[in-house]
């Protein structure tokens, strides 16, 4: 209700922004400045003269903003899905941006440290207790990852046959139930473990593959016995830097070309969603395949677009920037 109050005429869709904080050594920074809802890039003009560029999201958060602050402008879309909404929260830009640091943490773990991900289900527990007087709910999550366009349970060994792509259902990936914090923790674990078997030391596959973590509630009211669905995807995007083609061949090459069709699809449907337009084309790509059914009508979108500050990562920077500004 609260996100109700606060979204603005572009309705479900939200595009925030999150800075990371400069490589330890470098100071050469691309960030001219930032306030609550503008970023400003310090480019080059062709004639070599500074020149500066402003971008407008729903939210900037600055290099210093913790865990907790980010989670607490996510929060309420969140609450939503025990509404019966579907919402879908995107990490977007360059490998190295901070992505998985928004969405799971840094890699050693601390309380403070807990990314959307743990947050966004330890809310779920939390309010669903809460509720447990009028709503009994049942909360599942299940694990996917799409690699070169083919989709992967993280829960299981086994590969699912793109024939039983539908919707937000994929009946043949593990559906897991779960009811605490502990639960979940053990099960990010167990599909962050299945999806290093695939990398090898020189190929790390997590920067490009999407895994998404999918969330199910059931709730059914006690009193009328009526049951409400909602559900919550949380991806993790491939990174979206280009490659250029004529150093990269083979697997690296291919590799680019799925990640490149599947982020301009995601752009695609999120900005003729937000312009309302009728054809809306989700056919484009597994990733908008998957998650058709939790993006446009009345679900909610969030796309964070991470920011790599360093001076030499200006040019992902600003199409970074550009991509978000055609969804927001
Ligand atoms: P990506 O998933 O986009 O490739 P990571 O999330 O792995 O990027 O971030 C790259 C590095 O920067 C990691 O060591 C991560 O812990 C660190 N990092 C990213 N964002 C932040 C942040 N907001 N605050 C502190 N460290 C961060
Ligand atoms: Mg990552």
């Amino acid at each position: 209700k609260l996100y109700n109050q606060v979204q603005d005429l572009k309705g479900n869709i939200r595009v925030y922004c999150r800075v990371r904080p400069l490589v330890p050594g470098q100071s050469h920074t691309s960030v001219d400045h930032i306030d609550e809802r503008t970023i400003s890039i310090l480019t080059h003009s062709k004639y070599g003269k500074e020149a500066k560029k402003s971008f407008t999201f729903n939210k900037i958060f600055g290099p210093s903003v913790t865990q907790a602050e980010v989670f607490s402008d996510t929060q309420p879309l969140i609450r939503s899905v025990l509404d019966g909404y579907n919402v879908c929260i995107f990490a977007y830009g360059q490998t190295g941006s901070g992505k998985t640091h928004t969405m799971t943490g840094p890699k050693e773990l601390t309380e403070e440290g807990l990314g959307v991900n743990y947050r966004a289900l330890a809310d779920l527990f939390h309010l669903s207790k809460e509720r447990k007087e009028t709503i009994s709910y049942e909360i599942s999550v299940q694990m996917l990852e799409i690699y070169n366009e083919q989709v992967k349970d993280l829960l299981s060994a086994d590969e699912i046959r793109n024939s039983s792509l539908n919707g937000i259902n994929v009946p043949d990936a593990n559906l897991v139930r779960v009811s605490s914090p502990s639960d979940v923790i053990n099960l990010m674990d167990l599909g962050h473990k299945n999806r290093s078997v695939c990398s090898t030391a020189l190929n790390d596959r997590s920067s490009r593959s999407h895994s998404c973590l999918t969330v199910h509630v059931q709730g059914k009211d006690l009193t009328s016995g009526n049951i409400l669905r909602g559900s919550m995807h949380l991806v993790d995007l491939a990174g979206s830097e280009r490659v250029d083609k004529s150093e990269v061949t083979g697997d690296r090459l291919k590799e680019a070309q799925h990640i490149n069709k599947s982020l301009s699809a995601l752009g695609d449907v999120i900005s003729s969603l937000a312009s309302r337009s009728s054809h809306v084309p989700y056919r484009n790509s597994k990733l908008t395949q998957l998650l058709q059914d939790s993006l446009g009508g009345q679900a909610k979108t969030l796309m964070f677009v991470h920011i790599a500050p360093e001076y030499e990562a200006l040019g992902e920077t600003l199409s970074t920037l550009k991509f978000a500004e055609r969804v927001a």
